[in-house]
Formats: structure tokens, sequence, C-alpha cells
């Protein structure tokens, strides 16, 4: 059996990027202003600190106005809530991301549920999973709206495949299922409490994994042929030849390469499609609130 095409989601991002920023230039000549992404982020938390530098970064390269808001771990629920309302009327403004986690003791729902749905740009507002749930227009999850952006790129129509999706979290495994079931896939979710994993795995034509276990999902899981979106992110503990500790997925990589039709490999699959995909919605959401289709192909 040759082995699996490697998904290059970074590739795929590029390109994207590149396609939003062709967009937003359109966008600013027409509307006078630019798209404009508001991150919140509340606390030192290294890796959110990570993130919302990046994120600010692509904002900046893609043509979208970057408004950062640091604030400190202390920051009481009453003053973040004063924050968002003001972002919410802001009329520069047309995404707001709060970074999470945010600390203990700030309920995140509650500050979710006070961001202006069509500036949820995360597409975590109930109203967005609502509208998602029954086929309204809306903000979709950036994961999993990336992961069936590269599973239509690879594959075209999904009509009818038969597709699992382990983990059932409400920021990928749930909207993932809800967008594959949208494009007629027969979906599966698979969570903590399913039976005999590996044999469900096997029927899939198409493996979405987003569970936070690193290699969990074998290469003898996988039915000869099939597409692996690895969304797991995990960090092996450090080695001497890796002192960071080397990244890996869900997805025990080498040994599905010999099985798998097609893989997202990680780093350099899912992650970086993401971002790219933050940055979509907020080119959307821009065209909305100027009253403008948004652009075909993004
Ligand atoms: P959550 O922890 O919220 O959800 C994990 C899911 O996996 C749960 O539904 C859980 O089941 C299920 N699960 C846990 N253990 C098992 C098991 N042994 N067998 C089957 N299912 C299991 O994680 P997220 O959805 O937030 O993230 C999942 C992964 O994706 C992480 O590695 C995260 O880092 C990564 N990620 C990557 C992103 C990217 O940009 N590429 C973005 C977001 C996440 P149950 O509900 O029963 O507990």
């Amino acid at each position: 059996m040759p082995e699996a095409v490697r998904i290059d989601g970074k590739g795929f991002a590029d390109g994207l990027r590149a396609r939003i920023a062709a967009a937003a230039e359109a966008f600013a000549l027409h509307a006078g202003r630019r798209p404009g992404l508001a991150v919140v982020l509340v606390g030192e938390d290294a890796a959110s600190q990570v993130y919302v530098g990046a994120k600010g970064r692509a904002c900046i390269e893609a043509g979208i106005a970057s408004f950062e808001h640091r604030l400190p771990a202390t920051t009481g629920a009453a003053e973040l809530l004063v924050l968002i309302e003001r972002l919410n009327r802001d009329p520069e403004v047309d995404g707001i991301l709060v970074q999470l986690p945010l600390p203990e003791g700030l309920d995140e729902q509650a500050v979710i549920a006070a961001i202006d749905p069509d500036k949820d740009v995360d597409g975590f507002h109930v109203i967005n999973a609502g509208r998602l749930s029954v086929g309204q227009e809306g903000f979709v999850p950036c994961t999993p709206l990336g992961c069936l952006m590269l599973l239509r790129d690879h594959l075209g129509d999904l009509s009818g495949l038969e597709a699992v999706v382990i983990g059932r979290s409400n920021i990928v495994g749930k909207p993932m299922a809800q967008l594959l079931t949208d494009a007629n896939a027969t979906v599966t979710i698979a969570h903590s409490r399913t039976r005999d994993l590996p044999e469900v795995v096997r029927r899939a034509d198409i493996v979405v994994a987003a569970v936070g276990r690193p290699e969990m999902v074998r290469g003898d899981w996988i039915k000869p042929g099939a597409t692996v979106i690895d969304v797991g992110i995990n960090r092996l503990p450090p080695t001497e030849d890796r002192p960071k500790g080397r990244l890996v997925g869900d997805v025990a990589y080498a040994e599905a390469l010999g099985v798998a039709g097609a893989i997202t490999p990680v780093p350099g699959g899912v992650g970086p499609m993401t971002i790219a995909v933050l940055l979509r919605n907020t080119l959307v959401a821009a065209h909305r609130h100027a009253g403008m289709d948004a652009p075909s192909g993004i």
C-alpha cells in the first residue's frame, strides 16, 4: 500500500491568508476602513500570550486592524463586561475574541454570552451554536471549520461517507460533527464512554481525532485509504535531544501513514488553519456589518 498523502494544512492556510489579504484590501477601499479584530487577554498564561501574539501578527499581515486588550489577572467580571460592551458598540471592531482559559473566578460562559453574537468570530456564543445547529448563517468555530475546508479540498464531495469524530467538546467535536452532517456525511461521535473505539474508528472513511491524548489512535484502527484529520496538539515530556518536548497529535502518525489514504501532520496540519479561519470569520463579519456580500472563495 502506498504511503498516505500528507495533507498540507500550512500550505492551504497560507493560500487562504493570501486570499483574505486581497479581500481585506478590497473591503478597505470600499468601506473606508479595515476589518477589525479585538482580542482580549486576561492574565499572564504563557500559552495564551503566544496565541494572542500570533493572532495579532496574522491580522496585520492580512490587512486586518488588530486591537489588543491585555488586562491583569486580577481583573473583575464587571470590568471585563464593561470592556466587552464597549467593543460590542465600537464600529471599528468587527470581531471580538476573548482568549480562553480565563483566570479562575471569571465565568467563561457569562463572558462569552456578553459578546454580540454578530461579532463572535470564535463561534462560541450559544446563539451561534444554535444557528449552526438549525442551519442559519452565523459564525462557526475556527478549528472545525478549518478541518472541513481541508476535507473538502482533499476529498471534494463528502456525501455518503462514513465519518467518525472522536471528541464531543463544544469548540471542536460537536461543531465538527454538525458540519460533517451538513456536508451529507454519515456521522458518529465517539467519546470517553464509547465502547470498542477501535472498531468504531475502523468503519470510518473520515476520522477526525480531537481528544487531547498523544497518539491514542493506532494505525490498525484505521480503515485502509481513510482520510485522517488529527486535531490533537500534545507536548511529550522533554528528552535529551528534544529539551522542549516533541509535539504529537492524537494519532500515531508513523503507523497511520502506512494505512491511511491521507493524513494531516502535527504540527503543520490543522493548527495553522485555526488562525486563518479566525481571519476569515473576521473578514466575513466586516462584510456583514457593512451590508456587503462576503467575498466568494474564502
Ligand atoms: P476537550 O478536552 O474539551 O475534549 C476532549 C474530548 O475527547 C472529550 O469529548 C472526551 O470525552 C474525549 N476523550 C477523552 N479521552 C478519550 C478516550 N480515551 N477515548 C475517546 N474519547 C476520549 O478537548 P478539545 O476538544 O478542546 O481539544 C481536543 C484536542 O484538540 C486537544 O489536543 C487540543 O489541544 C486540540 N486542539 C487543537 C486546536 C488546533 O488549533 N489545532 C484547537 C483546539 C483544540 P468525554 O466528553 O466523554 O469526556
